[in-house]
């Protein structure tokens, strides 16, 4: 598919969010474009849901989940807070290695940020995010 193809499909797929009643149905099709993109798969190999747990307020927050179309039973899941702020970081979902609740431990903002490699966690992303258990001493 061309580029011009895909621009046209991609505003097609805005167009039509912008048409949803749900509050912050156009933020949702443009963070998922945002991470079809950054990931290099389909618009339709990525799905977004409210991230209840880590929204500060009702609704600000996503939680997208891509699926590797080469690999269907890989999947990364993202949190994005604010995400009517495009410059907003995604951050991959992973287990705590405390309390195995799926907490923030990579900031990504480029394909390359998915590579293998140690955990890049900040105390704002990581520590005291609400994926953590109560009795988990990242929570706090
Ligand atoms: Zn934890």
């Amino acid at each position: 598919m061309t580029i011009a193809l895909r621009a046209r499909e991609a505003a097609a797929f805005v167009r039509a969010a912008v048409a949803d009643p749900r509050w912050q149905a156009r933020e949702r099709a443009l963070a998922v474009l945002r991470v079809a993109a950054l990931l290099a798969v389909p618009r339709t190999a990525v799905t977004a849901v409210d991230d209840e747990r880590r929204a500060a307020h009702p609704r600000d927050a996503l939680l997208l989940t891509a699926t590797d179309p080469a690999d269907p039973r890989s999947a990364y899941r993202f949190s994005l807070v604010e995400p009517r702020y495009t410059d907003e970081p995604l951050h991959l979902l992973g287990r705590c290695p405390d309390c195995a609740g799926e907490v923030p431990v990579r900031e990504v903002r480029s394909l390359a940020d998915l590579a293998a490699g140690p955990l890049r966690v900040t105390a704002t992303t990581f520590l005291g995010n609400p994926g953590h258990r109560d009795d988990c001493r990242n929570r706090n």
